[in-house]
């Protein structure tokens, strides 16, 4: 079976859906970091149940097993992406959340975006290629990363994803290298 990565964009009812053109953008990038290729799902849309609505966020576990209910037995790995602000239980927001060595993550575009005076208009962009690579990585088995240039290295704030690069270091490279050839046979 062929392997390949599915992006599935999700509609909460509180935020705004990444636009198409952004979202191929991202399956052209995803496809070339792990290579392997990616497709984009139709859009889902997800009811109120993991919706705090004291706290205005998504619980992202809650969201993980809603995608994991539908299977995509067909996708090697499934990617999330939601508009709305996620929460993990021990934390007051996540950028993503993954599973270690599984098959679905999803990351949050809502604290991406960039400040009005910011004048680098693909900041955007590349915030939300390193976060999809981050989650990625976490289920190819990759785990947090010391370097903080390294793309798995953990995002506390928003300075430290513009701080790390969209690659792997040497080290997480090598240990992903040796997980694709495993997917790959
Ligand atoms: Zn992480
Ligand atoms: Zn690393």
């Amino acid at each position: 079976m062929e392997a390949y990565i599915y992006i599935q964009p999700i509609q909460l009812p509180h935020a705004e859906v990444l636009d198409r053109q952004t979202t191929m953008r991202l399956s052209v990038d995803l496809a070339l970091k792990f290579g392997m290729d990616c497709k984009v799902a139709p859009l889902i849309a997800l009811d109120e149940d993991a919706y705090d609505p004291l706290r205005e966020q998504y619980l992202a576990a809650a969201i993980l097993s809603n995608l994991k209910s539908r299977g995509y037995s067909y996708a090697s790995k499934v990617l999330g992406i939601v508009g709305e602000d996620l929460y993990a239980d021990t934390l007051s927001f996540v950028f993503g959340q993954a599973e270690l060595g599984g098959k679905y993550g999803v990351i949050s575009t809502s604290r991406l975006h960039p400040n009005p005076q910011d004048r680098n208009s693909s900041i955007f962009y590349e915030r939300i290629l390193k976060e999809s690579v981050h989650e990625l990585g976490h289920t190819f088995g990759l785990e947090h990363c010391p370097n903080v240039q390294c793309v798995m290295h953990f995002s506390n704030t928003l300075r430290d994803t513009d701080i790390k690069s969209a690659s792997f270091c040497g080290h997480c490279e090598t240990w992903l290298g040796m997980r694709l050839k495993k997917v790959a046979n």
